[in-house]
């Protein structure tokens, strides 16, 4: 292993580190929210919401029908009963009977009404609740899933330090400061593979007297152009 592969080998597990703690940044958010549960949720709940109206919508107007039923037949009962017999209030009580019978029926069409709304109200919050089981069955999976993921990452990370801790314990602090340095400044990545006669971070051909001295991997050689270390390994 030579000075330089040293500080590669360091920047592969760096790189690998990275990548696991990205994702298990990705997988935090993941399970933090779910908005097609949310959504779902939402709608089950606006339905339920519709259906107690539909239902106490109802019951009101079996309410009404009943009590209109009722003073129907008191009136009638009146009517026929012997008890009146004046011809006037005879006749006031037969256009009341008529008028409370108009009343009724148009009072049980509402009823009607109101019972084809509550069903159609059923059949919509059973729709969304089926909706919302199945939401959350995907979802449920899907958080087992990340769950398993996170713990496969969180055990390669431990991995990856323990490897890491090898790795830097036989590179020398200043290389050490000069690759934090380049990790910083260029974008995570201080030391390119010469890739053929081209640095494989910029694409720039280093000169050959570079390429030369970087060949012994044991002195410190930057690409000309993107100033990152060469690696020839
Ligand atoms: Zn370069």
């Amino acid at each position: 292993m030579s000075r330089v592969s040293n500080l590669f080998r360091l920047q592969l597990l760096d790189h690998e580190l990275d990548g696991a703690r990205t994702r298990l940044g990705e997988i935090e958010a993941l399970l933090a929210v779910a908005p097609e549960v949310e959504a779902a949720r939402q709608q089950e709940s606006t339905a339920q919401a519709a259906l107690q109206d539909a239902r106490r919508a109802l019951v009101k107007a079996e309410g009404e029908v009943v009590s209109q039923q009722s003073k129907f037949r008191e009136t009638e009962r009146l009517l026929y009963s012997g008890e009146v017999h004046s011809p006037k209030e005879l006749k006031d009580l037969e256009n009341e009977a008529a008028s409370l019978k108009r009343f009724l029926g148009v009072l049980e069409d509402r009823q009607l009404q109101g019972m084809v709304a509550q069903d159609e109200a059923e059949g919509v919050h059973a729709a969304a609740r089926a909706a919302l089981e199945a939401v959350e069955a995907v979802r449920g999976q899907q958080e087992g899933d990340l769950h398993q993921e996170r713990a496969e990452l969180a055990a390669t990370v431990e991995r990856l330090l323990a490897q890491r801790e090898a790795a830097v314990a036989i590179i020398t602090p200043e290389d050490q400061g000069t690759y934090d340095n380049l990790r910083r400044t260029r974008r995570g990545t201080a030391v390119a593979r010469l890739d053929g006669s081209t640095c494989g971070r910029c694409g720039v051909a280093p000169s050959q007297a570079r390429v030369d001295a970087a060949r012994t991997g044991e002195e410190i050689v930057m690409c000309g152009n993107c100033g990152r270390i060469l690696y020839t390994g």
